[in-house]
């Protein structure tokens, strides 16, 4: 058991030690840093969809948000709730979409967890993902599956 503990605690020094969110944080890497608290990071992401566009990381090293304690994702989620607002008022958008890739097939490139706050344009031209339809009853037995993994 406390091999395996130690094992995590090996892979885990080794993931933040390669990560380059977490040279960002160190200051390995130049960021245009927007904020910074005890435990929260943010930065303008470096090819951003439009200009603004801000990722908030918790500064502990997690591979995606299932993999953050709650009471730091908390912390994360209040400042993603912050900085939104000071996103949408600085570069004077129309809006903001808010979202986090996981795991690969999601999108996730960097691993360490973070949640995009990006700032939407009424002129910008970006649409929604395509939507899908169920099928009769489906819909019943997709929540079904959904639900009995909630613990
Ligand atoms: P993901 O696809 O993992 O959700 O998003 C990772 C984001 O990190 C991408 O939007 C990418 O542009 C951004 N990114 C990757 N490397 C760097 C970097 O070195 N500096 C900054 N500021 N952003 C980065
Ligand atoms: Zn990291």
């Amino acid at each position: 058991m406390d091999d395996c503990i130690q094992e995590k605690s090996k892979i885990s020094e080794y993931a933040s030690e390669t990560c380059i969110f977490c040279k960002i944080i160190k200051g390995e890497i130049p960021s245009s840093k927007v904020y910074e608290d005890e435990k929260v990071f943010a930065f303008l992401d470096i090819g951003p969809v439009n200009k603004g566009h801000t990722l908030v990381i918790p500064k502990e090293h997690h591979e995606t948000i299932v993999d953050v304690p709650d009471d730091l994702l908390k912390d994360v989620i209040v400042v993603v709730k912050k900085l939104s607002k000071t996103v949408k008022n600085g570069v004077g958008a129309d809006g903001f979409s808010v979202l986090t890739n996981n795991y690969e097939a999601a999108g996730q490139v960097v691993p360490h967890a973070h949640f995009h706050i990006i700032p939407r344009l009424n002129s910008d031209g970006l649409m929604h993902w395509p939507q899908n339809k169920y099928s009769e009853g489906e819909m019943d037995s997709v929540k079904e599956k959904i639900v009995s993994k909630i613990s």
